[in-house]
């Protein structure tokens, strides 16, 4: 194949062209600052409200609920910090899970420093909170509870509407980091009583740099960037029209063909699984079975470098990922991968392949091809293979 064969959509995904279309003449022709309240700033204000309606009505959300900022991660740190400050006199507890994206879990870190308290529930040996779990740490001066919606390495998606109804009981904050599920899963925040949803664009054919939080009206939360009157005062810096405009465009086209795609997304994800395991023995299939992201396939090859195994890959042209792509570049086993029970070992031989609207039937044949000599090869390499063939 001397095309690339990219299977990394949970890294990040292309621009699409419609997307692109829609983002270009806010570049250069429609470049007014939606504060300013001459014609060309009224047009960049319009759009601006537009992309907002669009996202919000996806979400189920009032438009005044939601608020652009510049990243997920930014959203995260907003929504776990905001609530944390602007809640401190009713409390100091937060309720997470040891499985969340590090722009959750370092925001807590943070937080711990700060005096408060931080929960970090179990999950399964598929990744999923366990309910009665959450129940039981809940205490007088919990404040908030955040629970990704879906998992970026191993796909998970977690019980969010028992979670939420919970939370809704207990009157305490639900916040859902939504970066993974946002154009590949049905959200509703009313159905699912979510309080706080951080979307990030580049997951979903959007430009990076791109980002929402929803806030739910009545929910209390502090400013997390102090300067100008945008985003009705509560979150600073002229606004990334094109990037925003390229957001709410991408959110259309997902949800416009969501059952299709996914179906299509589900068929090429099972094919993938089943002929990985059917062709390569000694592997492990990470995440629920059936409980997880459409594009989402992360299996550990027993006795095999996860990272050379990424770089025997990318010299035959496939894209792919050890884990999430923030730690990649580092040596220590995935935090998620340690939280559903790998031993080391097996984590570390862990592949994650993310599939996306571009990838084909053909694609998936190509890299179980390729998968099958190339482990084949590192296995022969492997000390603790040979041993293991040898007590079989
Ligand atoms: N949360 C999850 C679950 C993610 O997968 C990511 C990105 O990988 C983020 C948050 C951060 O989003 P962003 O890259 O927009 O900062």
């Amino acid at each position: 194949m001397d095309r690339l064969v990219y299977m990394d959509n949970s890294a990040t995904t292309p621009v699409k062209k419609e997307v692109l279309d829609a983002m270009l003449p806010y570049f250069s022709e429609a470049y007014g600052n939606p504060s300013s309240i001459y014609k060309l700033g009224r047009e960049s204000k319009q759009a601006l409200e537009e992309s907002r309606e669009i996202i919000a009505k996806h979400l189920n959300a009032k438009p005044r609920e939601l608020f652009f900022t510049g990243s997920g991660t930014e959203a995260d740190n907003w929504a776990v910090k905001g609530v944390a400050y602007g809640n401190r006199s009713k409390g100091n507890h937060i309720i997470t899970s040891k499985i969340e994206h590090h722009a959750i879990l370092h925001t807590c870190e943070a937080l711990e420093k700060q005096g408060f308290e931080v929960t970090y529930l179990d999950v399964d040996k598929y990744g999923m909170v366990n309910v009665e779990d959450l129940k039981k740490a809940i205490k007088d001066e919990t404040i908030l509870i955040s629970i990704m919606f879906a998992n970026n390495e191993i796909g998970t998606i977690q019980p969010i509407k028992e979670i939420g109804k919970i939370a809704k009981e207990k009157n305490i904050y639900f916040h859902t980091d939504a970066v993974q599920a946002m154009g590949h899963l049905k959200i509703d925040v009313e159905e699912l009583n979510i309080d706080l949803l951080s979307m990030s664009g580049h997951k979903l054919y959007a430009p990076k740099g791109t980002g929402a939080l929803y806030i739910r009206t009545g929910v209390k939360i502090d400013t997390f960037i102090d300067g100008g009157a945008q985003e009705r005062r509560r979150r600073a810096g002229t606004e990334n029209i094109p990037g925003i405009v390229g957001m709410a465009k991408a959110v259309e086209i997902a949800y416009s063909d969501l059952e299709e795609s996914n179906k299509k997304l589900i068929r090429l994800r099972d094919s993938l699984i089943k002929k990985i395991q059917d062709n390569i023995g000694h592997t492990v299939l990470n995440g629920h079975p059936t409980e997880r992201l459409p594009g989402n396939v992360n299996i550990s090859f027993e006795f095999i470098e996860g990272e050379s195994l990424l770089l025997s890959l990318d010299m035959v042209n496939i894209a792919g990922s050890s884990g999430s792509a923030c730690t990649s570049g580092s040596l220590d086993p995935s935090h998620v991968l340690m939280a559903i029970g790998l031993t080391h070992e097996v984590a570390h031989g862990s592949l994650r392949l993310s599939l996306g609207d571009f990838n084909t039937e053909e694609e998936i044949d190509y890299v179980v091809e390729k998968l099958i000599g190339i482990v084949d090869r590192l296995r022969m390499m492997s000390p603790l293979y040979e041993k293991a063939k040898e007590v079989k």
